[in-house]
C-alpha cells in the first residue's frame, strides 16, 4: 500500500506542543520524530504513511502471537459488545486467575490490576508490611515500571545480577523488605542467569527474612507456559507478570503465597484497588491468549529465536537469547550484568535500528530493549532478517570485512 509521505513529521510537530518531548511514554521518542503506527497484523506493523515493516518490537513483549490475532480479535470483539466494564466481578477474570495460578505453583493467590508498575508497587509495599521493613534490593540495571518505591533510590539499595556475593553481603545485614529481580534482566538489554544464581537468592532470602519478588512482566509466559523462575528450578515469595498475560491489553498481576496474599482487602488491611483492575476486556485479551499458548509449540519459537541469535552471532559481537527474546551488544566481551550491559556505548544499535527500518524490520530504537520474536514469524524470514541485520552490524562495528560463518 503506497501512502503520503511526512505524515508521521507532521503529527510529531503537533505532538511535541502537547506532549511532554511530544511522546506518551519516553521509550516511544528516538531523534529526530518517531514514527507514528496505524496498523499491525502478525508479524508486520505499518506506519502511518503506509509502509510495512516485519515488527521485532512488538509492543514492548506483550504480543507474542503478533499483532491482532484473529481468535483474541474475535474475544476482544465479543466482549465489547456485551459492555464494556461493569465495577463488578465478571466470569472471565475467575478463568484468567485459575490458568495463571494453575500454571505457577508459587501462585497461590493473585490480584489482577492495570500494569506491571502497578503490579510491582503492591509487591513491594506487601513485603514492606509482611515484614516490618522499608528497605527494598533490587539489581543496577533494573526496571520495575514507574512506581515510585522502586525508582526512589533513597529506599532501594543495588546490587550487580549474578553476583552471589554481593546479594549474600547485602541480605546477610537482615534489614531488607525485599529483594525484586527480573529473573532474566530485560531492561538494560537481555541478561540471563547463571547456573545457581536465582537458587543462591532464593536460600540467601529466606535465610533473611528478606521476601523474594520475581518482577516477571517480561519473562512470565515468555520462555514457556508459565513463570520463568520456576522453569528455572525457583519459588518465589511473590511475583508479578504484566505484558503477555494481558494479551496486547494492559493487565497486569502480582501474587504468591498466601499467608502473604491473605493481607489484601477485603481479606485483610492492606489497600489495592482500581477502577480499572480485572478490566473485562484486558480479562478477555489475556485469557484467549493464554488459551492459545497453553496449547502452542515453544519449541518453534525457540528454534526462531535459536536462528535469530546463531545470526547475529556471526557478527562477532556478543549476543544474549532466549526463547522468544534477544539482545546484541557492541562489544565483543561477555554481558553479564546490569553494569556490564550499560557500559555498552548505545549508539550504534540506534545506528543500526535506523539502517533496519530502510530494510522494513521494525527493531526496538534502543539497545536497553529487546528484540522479541513471536509466533507470528516465520523461520525464513527470521533467518533473512537476521542475517541483514547481522551485516548491517558487522560493517557498523568496524567488522565489515565478512562475518564469520
Ligand atoms: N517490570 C518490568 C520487568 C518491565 O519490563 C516493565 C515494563 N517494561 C514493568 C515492570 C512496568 O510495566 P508497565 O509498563 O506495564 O507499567
Amino acid at each position: 500500500m503506497k501512502g503520503r509521505a511526512g505524515t508521521s513529521r507532521r503529527l510529531y510537530r503537533r505532538a511535541e506542543k502537547i506532549f511532554p518531548g511530544g511522546v506518551n511514554s519516553p521509550v516511544r521518542y528516538y531523534a529526530p520524530y518517531p514514527l507514528y503506527m496505524s496498523g499491525g497484523t502478525g508479524s508486520s506493523i505499518r506506519d502511518a504513511d503506509g509502509r510495512v515493516y516485519t515488527d521485532y518490537l512488538l509492543a514492548y513483549g506483550p504480543l507474542i502471537l503478533g499483532h491482532s490475532h484473529p481468535r483474541v480479535v474475535r474475544a476482544v470483539s465479543r466482549v465489547m459488545e456485551e459492555g464494556i466494564m461493569f465495577g463488578a466481578p465478571a466470569a472471565g477474570e475467575v478463568e484468567l486467575g485459575e490458568i495463571i495460578s494453575g500454571s505457577c505453583r508459587s501462585v497461590e493467590q493473585l490480584r489482577l490490576v492495570p500494569s506491571g508498575s502497578e503490579a510491582t508497587m503492591h509487591a513491594l509495599r506487601l513485603a514492606m508490611l509482611h515484614t516490618g521493613r522499608r528497605k527494598i534490593l533490587k539489581l543496577r540495571g533494573g526496571y520495575h515500571g514507574t512506581n515510585s518505591l522502586a525508582l526512589d533510590p533513597a529506599a532501594a539499595r543495588e546490587v550487580e545480577f549474578n553476583s552471589v556475593a554481593q546479594a549474600e553481603r547485602e541480605l546477610k545485614k537482615g534489614e531488607y523488605a525485599a529483594f525484586i529481580l527480573e529473573p532474566a534482566m530485560g531492561n538494560c538489554g537481555l541478561v540471563l542467569p547463571e547456573d545457581g544464581y536465582l537458587q543462591a537468592v532464593r536460600d540467601a532470602t529466606e535465610k533473611s527474612g528478606t521476601v523474594m519478588i520475581a518482577d516477571e512482566v517480561i519473562t512470565g509466559f515468555r520462555t514457556g507456559f508459565g513463570a520463568y523462575s520456576e522453569a528455572m528450578g525457583v519459588m518465589p515469595d511473590l511475583l508479578t507478570f504484566g505484558k503477555i498475560v494481558g494479551g496486547g491489553l494492559p493487565l497486569a498481576a502480582f501474587g504468591g503465597r498466601r499467608d502473604m496474599m491473605k493481607h489484601v482487602r477485603p481479606a485483610g488491611s492492606f489497600q489495592q484497588a482500581g477502577t480499572y483492575a480485572a478490566h473485562p476486556v484486558s480479562v478477555a485479551a489475556g485469557l484467549e491468549t493464554l488459551r492459545i499458548l497453553s496449547s502452542s509449540d515453544y519449541t518453534r519459537l525457540e528454534e526462531c529465536s535459536r536462528i535469530a541469535a546463531l545470526e547475529l552471532a556471526k557478527t562477532g559481537l556478543t549476543v544474549n537469547s532466549s526463547t522468544g527474546m534477544l539482545s546484541i551488544f557492541f562489544t565483543g566481551d561477555p554481558v553479564r550484568n546490569g553494569g556490564s550491559a550499560m557500559a555498552v556505548g548505545g549508539e550504534p544499535f540506534f545506528r543500526l535500528f535506523k539502517a533496519m527500518l530502510e530494510e522494513g524490520i521494525y527493531l526496538p530504537p534502543s539497545q536497553q530493549e529487546l528484540i522479541f520474536i513471536s509466533f507470528a514469524h516465520r523461520k525464513a524470514d527470521v533467518r533473512r532478517h537476521f542475517r541483514t541485520m547481522a551485516e548491517a552490524a558487522a560493517s557498523m562495528a568496524g567488522r565489515g570485512r565478512g562475518l564469520k560463518v
